[in-house]
Order: C-alpha cells, then sequence, then structure tokens
C-alpha cells in the first residue's frame, strides 16, 4: 500500500509556486515563478499515485525516477530525493524551469485527466535549487584518471552533459566553443525570466571544479580545424547547435527593422549581462516605444514577444499561420504572453513588410486550416481578398533554424550529413561516419529541446567511453605482443 502521504489528488488541488503579476513581471527581466516554499512543494508531490506504469516517467527523454523522488520529497527526505533526480539529469533545475512539461511528463501524468498533473518540473526545480542552497550539489570528480582525453565542439547543453559524463569517468575534457560565455542557447537564446543567468554559470562553475577546461572563443572551422581537434584528443562530441535562420523570401525583407530572432534575442540577453552592445544602444535592436510584429508560432517567438514587451514595446503582435490548438510553442508560454499583453493573431500570414528604407508596416493575410497534408496535420491556406495592414516599427523573424553546412565549415566533405544537414550519427552509438567522432544535441536532431540535449550528451558521453575503453585495450594488447 501506498504511504499515506502519497494519493492527495483527490483532496488537494494542483498548485504552481507563486507567480508574480503580470504588471510587475513585465517591468523586469527576473524569472516569473517564485520559489516553492517547502511545505508546498512536499504537499504537491503527495498528489502522486504511484503508478504502476508511470506515464510520466515513459514520456520523459531522461527517464527521471519521477514517482520515486515525488514520494521522498512528500517524506520530506529532500536530499535523497536530490540525488536521485540528479543521477539522470545533468541539469535538473534547468528542466524543471524550462522543459515544455505540459507536452512531456505532465501533459502525460495519469491524473492530469479529471485532477490536474502533478506540478513535477516546478517539484524538480525545487529540489535543485534546495540542493545548491544546502551545499549538496558537489563537482563530480572521477576516482581515478584514465589517461585519454576528449574533445567536445559546443558549450550548450548536449556539450555539458557530455563533459559532466566524460569527465566523472576519468577522462582529460577539453570544451571548445566559438561564444565567449558557456551555455549554448541557455545563455544566449533562452531569456532570464525563463532562466536566470546564473542559474546557468553556477554549473559552470561546478564543471570547471570537476576540472573540465573550457576553450572559449574558439570557432571550429575558422579558428581551429577539427583535424587538429583529432589529432589533439582521442575523441570528439560535435554538439554545434542549429543557428541558420530560416529566412521569409517577401517583398521589403531587407528594410531596417526586419531582423532575425536570435539576433533580437541575443542583444537584450548580452545587454542583460552587462555587455555593450551597438546595435541595442543604437535602438534597431530594442523594442522600446514601437510597435513590435514577430512572425512565427515556436518557444523562440514566444521569447521573442515577451522580451519585446519587457523592452517597453508600444504594442506587440505575433502572426501565426495555424491556430492556437496547432502550434509549435508551448500553451503555458502563449497563457505567459497573453497575461503580459501580447496579441496573438491567429491564422495568419504576413505577405509583404512595408516602407521605404525602415520598416512601418507589415500586410498580412488571414489564413484557414485546408485538407491534411502528408505528416497528417491541416496545411494552412490564404483566404482570398483578407488582407490587413498592421503599423510595424520592428519585425522580428521566428521561423526556426537550419543547421550550418558542417562539412564545408569543418573542411571534412566526408562526414555525413542527411537531408536536412544535420550531422547523421549511428543511432545505437552516436559516432558519426568519422572514426571517433560523436555527435549530440540539435545539430543531430535539428532545433529540439534542452532535456533532449542532455539525453543525447549523457549517450554519447556512455558509447564514447565504450569506445575509448575498447581502443585502449587493443593498445595494450597491441604493446604485450
Ligand atoms: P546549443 O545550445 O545551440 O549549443 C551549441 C554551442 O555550440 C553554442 O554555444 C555555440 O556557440 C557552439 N558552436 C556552434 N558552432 C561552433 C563552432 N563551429 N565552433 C565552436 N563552437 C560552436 N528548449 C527547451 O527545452 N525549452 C525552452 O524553453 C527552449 N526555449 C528556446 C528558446 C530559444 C530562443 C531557442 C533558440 C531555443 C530554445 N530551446 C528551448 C531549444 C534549446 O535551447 C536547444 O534545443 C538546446 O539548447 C540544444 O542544445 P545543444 O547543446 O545541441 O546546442
Ligand atoms: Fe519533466 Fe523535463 Fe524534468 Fe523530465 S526533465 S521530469 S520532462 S521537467
Ligand atoms: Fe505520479 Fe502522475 Fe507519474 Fe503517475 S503519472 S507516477 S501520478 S506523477
Amino acid at each position: 500500500m501506498a504511504d499515506n502521504r502519497m494519493l492527495k489528488f483527490v483532496t488537494l488541488p494542483q498548485a504552481m509556486p507563486p507567480k508574480r503579476q503580470a504588471e510587475t513581471r513585465v517591468h523586469d527581466f527576473d524569472e516569473i515563478y517564485e520559489a516553492f516554499v517547502q511545505p508546498a512543494a512536499e504537499a504537491q508531490a503527495g498528489r502522486c499515485s504511484q503508478c504502476g506504469v508511470p506515464f510520466c516517467q515513459v514520456h520523459c527523454p531522461l527517464s527521471n525516477n519521477i514517482p520515486d523522488w515525488l514520494k521522498l520529497t512528500a517524506e520530506g527526505r529532500l536530499q535523497e530525493a536530490y540525488e536521485l533526480s540528479q543521477a539522470t539529469n545533468n541539469m535538473p533545475e534547468v528542466c524543471g524551469r524550462i522543459c515544455p512539461q505540459d507536452r512531456l511528463c505532465e501533459g502525460n501524468c495519469v491524473i492530469e485527466k479529471g485532477f490536474d498533473s502533478v506540478t513535477i518540473g516546478s517539484v524538480e526545480k525545487f529540489l535543485t535549487d534546495t540542493a545548491w542552497d544546502k551545499g549538496w550539489v558537489k563537482p563530480r570528480l572521477p576516482k581515478a584518471e584514465l589517461g585519454q582525453s576528449v574533445g567536445i565542439i559546443g558549450a550548450g547543453p548536449g556539450g555539458l552533459a557530455a563533459a559532466e559524463q566524460l569527465r566523472a569517468k576519468g577522462y582529460e575534457v577539453h570544451v571548445y566553443d566559438r561564444y565567449d560565455r558557456v551555455g549554448g542557447l541557455l545563455i544566449y537564446g533562452i531569456p532570464n525570466f525563463k532562466l536566470e543567468k546564473d542559474v546557468v554559470g553556477r554549473r559552470t562553475a561546478l564543471l570547471k571544479a570537476a576540472g573540465v577546461v573550457f576553450h572559449m572563443d574558439v570557432d571550429v572551422g575558422r579558428t581551429l580545424s577539427l583535424s587538429t581537434l583529432r589529432e589533439r584528443h582521442d575523441a570528439l562530441v560535435i554538439a554545434t547547435g542549429v543557428y541558420k535562420a530560416r529566412d521569409i523570401a517577401l517583398p521589403g525583407a531587407r528594410l531596417d527593422g526586419v531582423v532575425p530572432a536570435l539576433t533580437f534575442l541575443t542583444a537584450s540577453n548580452r545587454t542583460g549581462l552587462g555587455d555593450q552592445v551597438a546595435e541595442f544602444a543604437s535602438g534597431a535592436l530594442d523594442a522600446k516605444d514601437k510597435h513590435v510584429v514577430v512572425v512565427g508560432g515556436g518557444d523562440t517567438a514566444m521569447d521573442c514577444v515577451r522580451t519585446a514587451m519587457r523592452q517597453g514595446a508600444k504594442s506587440v503582435k505575433c502572426l501565426y499561420r495555424r491556430d492556437r490548438e496547432n502550434m509549435p510553442g508551448s500553451l503555458r508560454e502563449v497563457k505567459h504572453a497573453e497575461e503580459e499583453g501580447v496579441e496573438f493573431v491567429w491564422l495568419s500570414a504576413p505577405q509583404a513588410f512595408l516602407g521605404k528604407r525602415s520598416i512601418t508596416g507589415v500586410r498580412a493575410i488571414h489564413m484557414r486550416l485546408g485538407a491534411p497534408d502528408s505528416s497528417g496535420r491541416q496545411a494552412p491556406e490564404p483566404v482570398e481578398g483578407s488582407s490587413f495592414t498592421v503599423p510595424c516599427d520592428l519585425a522580428i523573424k521566428a521561423l526556426g533554424f537550419d543547421p550550418e553546412d558542417l562539412p564545408t565549415l569543418f573542411d571534412e566533405p566526408s562526414l555525413g550529413v542527411s537531408k536536412w544537414g544535420t550531422v547523421r550519427v549511428d543511432h545505437k552509438t552516436l559516432m558519426t561516419n568519422l572514426e571517433g567522432v560523436f555527435a549530440a544535441g540539435d545539430i543531430v536532431r535539428g532545433a529540439s529541446l534542452v532535456v533532449w540535449a542532455i539525453r543525447d550528451g549523457r549517450d554519447a558521453a556512455e558509447s564514447m567511453h565504450a569506445y575509448l575503453r575498447a581502443k585502449a585495450s587493443a593498445q595494450l594488447a597491441g604493446a604485450a605482443e
């Protein structure tokens, strides 16, 4: 029989940690949820019904042992709960903050139907933030050095997860990144109001304390070649993410004031971190006092609309060609954005950016959902004669990302890529067709999620470990002959 602290979902309603009022939070970039206090976290964890087949766990990309750490939390055994949660996740406090839980663990919680899911993400965040406060989070030092070195290209969540796992096993780990700060999109893509930067910074410090060596401002393919890295290390992981912004070939797309999403978000994040960003200071990438139009319906678009509101835009509209039910972004994020004053113009697509030198408006057209396409999704089609114009001083294109042409960038034409340009790997080992070169994260999957990048980083590390142990044994055997 389950402990009497559990199964509280029948009597205790779902409660998230307190969310700051929209009118207040829209004036700053601080995270929007306050921390759970311990009794509330324990009580909410106790709503879990301890399913025999936990669908939450099945739908967590890391297969986190959610029911067990919820039970330990409900019993007040927080350190044990934290130990269990971190055993399968290199950044539980990051996932607790920014996983789209409504599509993953919580969206598949069995009590969701009728009682509202257990607030799994918030409990995960609470546990790990508590662990940091109490000093339970320690660098994972190896028991012994193995005498082999690995190189990781890309310091985003995929590369960092691989780095931590490999260092803990005893490899000398070197991470190379073209940015000046560690974290990839966790630092320069995702805004502070979803993920405060010191949360990422303390992870970086932890990895450094474990002995991971970071080489920043190193653009592999431009300032350092892949072949040099292959000579320098026994094995490599490519975890470079996807950064080539998809464009829209519309009239006016080259006007001043029509900008790609990541350029806008990076300028905002850099400014928040205290950097001097010329294009922000000049106003070109600052939404203050402007009518802003964001085109797109994914997570990136949501981050742009909410950033623009915080910068003091006069109005922010989001044009998306499908409806609310069919948007790719998290519905939780849409709700936050609506509360903060963003206007969603569902079923609409831009036709032209208007203006002489700088943008002054966007001409758009209403859409309807037609017959399903080959993927089964209803294809949007324009409603004839329904064009309309909205005023606009800043248009942000958030249409997704593609990979760079890595075989050319790395001067390694034999590196296998898919028809989408993502790096091709053996799905069992995550090794590319280049001996000893593995790949993980968005560069393999295409634009995806932090939690999947962590999963890939862990899997690549495990597989590389098997590969390097075999290589070391073969060398020993060769030397003995
Ligand atoms: P990245 O995080 O992109 O890191 C790749 C790193 O490689 C970067 O630091 C880059 O500088 C470096 N690099 C690239 N090329 C080179 C090179 N040639 N040499 C050296 N270094 C190189 N996911 C979620 O789960 N929840 C969210 O809320 C969410 N919001 C998002 C918001 C935005 C605006 C964006 C753009 C993405 C969001 N995502 C979100 C997706 C998530 O950020 C990515 O899936 C994840 O960061 C991928 O991790 P990665 O390690 O593969 O790549
Ligand atoms: Fe849910 Fe993400 Fe945590 Fe898994 S890692 S339990 S999907 S919040
Ligand atoms: Fe608990 Fe929901 Fe997971 Fe079942 S699915 S174990 S109720 S969190």
